[in-house]
């Protein structure tokens, strides 16, 4: 490992791995990026479901799904690794005339930054959707660009990228501390060895928080389990059995159910399914609650019938990194020089690392991001100016 470098990445998801990319890229190649697990993609980015939207209700983020999302359809033509890439569209169902007002407007203003977003009658989403029960639903919001990608796949392409320009990655490592000298980033210390630095990324998703405290800023990001099941078709074998034509889509649609927060897509020959539990509180446990299943089916059995007599073979839990407005945190830190951070993505933040690498870089190398970065500032919950995301589920 190297002594000394120009930036210190922490946090090998994601993140941390599109962030060293897109240094690499504006020349900036001796940074080492440290992952604390034996492999990346280990953290929330190894656990996620995988889907890419357009559709937020916050103007910044859908502004970086659309670069992102952009990105990612050209991904191997870009990075150079080729990534499994689906655009077979999410459709958001919506039972409560509250929402279905709110997501009216979301609607204009996803068209407006030119997201072609379409309003569906509960009709016109069950056609989308073979085997949807769309009983109670009021009405639905289509987006034919949103899709799914391989979240590993993406991770290690942008990490390759950067190393083969020079930038290192240690894995099996932990930082256990950042030094600071007047206000300014000096070194990492790791369980290996120290780097003298000037520079250091938190890229540590939902411990972001810990990163933060090895010198004194609050970098507030919880950690919050959920879950993710497979379903098989009962008696085994694939959904696309012509015994099971009709019963769940063919394509990787992503359906969420938004009152519920109950979503699915295809995954293989099977179908993966969550849905949030209300009753969960922050904590770094991912053990996997059986006991949760249940809950989860007496939802999704209304509005996917087929699930009622699915086998569920596997599941596994991961970690949400939520802030208090469910916006991301990228940028500097106001009080020590040097310190950077990119988490907090609450959930969503696969989709959005193309882009949010791409800023947090052209911010480090001192380029112009262009875009607003004041509502994913650091000290935007010091200075009380947060607007929430509203489609987190
Ligand atoms: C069940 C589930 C479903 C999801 N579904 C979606 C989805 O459909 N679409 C979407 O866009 N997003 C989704 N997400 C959210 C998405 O996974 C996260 O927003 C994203 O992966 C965050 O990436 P990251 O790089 O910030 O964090 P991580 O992937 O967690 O990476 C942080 C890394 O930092 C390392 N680290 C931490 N501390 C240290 C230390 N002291 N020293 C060294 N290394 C350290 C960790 O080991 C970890 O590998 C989902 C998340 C979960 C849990």
């Amino acid at each position: 490992m190297k002594q000394t470098a120009d930036a210190v990445i922490i946090g090998g998801g994601c993140m941390g791995a599109s962030v060293a990319w897109h240094l690499a890229q504006r020349g900036m190649t001796n940074v080492v990026l440290i992952e604390r697990e034996p492999q990346l993609a280990a953290g929330s980015t190894g656990k996620n479901a995988g889907g890419v939207r357009h559709q937020f209700s916050h103007p910044a983020n859908i502004d970086l799904s659309i670069e992102s999302i952009a990105m990612m359809a050209r991904f191997e033509e870009v990075v150079g690794t080729p990534i499994d890439f689906h655009q077979d569209g999410y459709l958001f169902l919506l039972s409560k005339a509250a929402h279905v007002a709110t997501f009216l407007k979301n609607v204009q203003l996803q068209k407006s930054r030119g997201v072609d977003v379409q309003w569906r009658s509960p009709k016109e989403a069950q056609a989308l959707a073979p085997g949807l029960d769309v009983t109670g639903v009021k009405g639905a919001t289509y987006c034919a660009a949103d899709g799914v990608a391989d979240p590993n796949g993406v991770t290690v392409g942008f990490a390759k990228g950067a190393q083969a320009k020079g930038v290192e990655i240690v894995r099996n490592t932990e930082v256990t501390g950042i030094r600071v000298d007047h206000n300014r980033v000096t070194e990492v210390r790791t369980a290996r060895g120290n780097i003298a630095t000037p520079l250091v990324v938190n890229a540590a998703g939902p411990w972001a928080k810990s990163i933060g405290r090895m010198l004194g800023v609050d970098v507030p990001v919880e950690p919050e389990r959920r879950h993710i099941f497979i379903a098989s078709p009962p008696g085994g074998g694939s959904w696309d059995d012509t015994g099971n034509a009709g019963r769940v889509p063919t394509n990787k649609l992503l359906v969420i159910d938004f009152d519920s927060t109950f979503y699915f897509h295809r995954e293989g020959g099977g179908l993966l399914f969550g849905k949030g539990d209300p009753d969960e509180q922050p904590g770094f446990d991912i053990t996997v609650r059986w006991d949760f299943l249940p809950k989860v089916i007496e939802v999704a059995m209304q509005r996917l019938p087929a699930l009622a007599d699915a086998a569920v073979s596997h599941a596994w839990a991961g970690l949400y990194e939520m802030t208090p407005d469910h916006n991301p945190i990228i940028g500097p830190a106001a009080d020590v020089a040097g310190f950077y951070t990119i988490a907090g993505f609450s959930g969503h933040g696969f989709q959005h690392a193309p882009a949010a690498g791409r800023i947090l870089a052209d911010v480090i190398t001192g380029r112009d991001p262009k875009f607003d970065l004041s509502p994913f500032a650091l000290d935007r919950f010091s200075r009380r100016t947060t607007v929430a995301e509203a489609n987190v589920v």
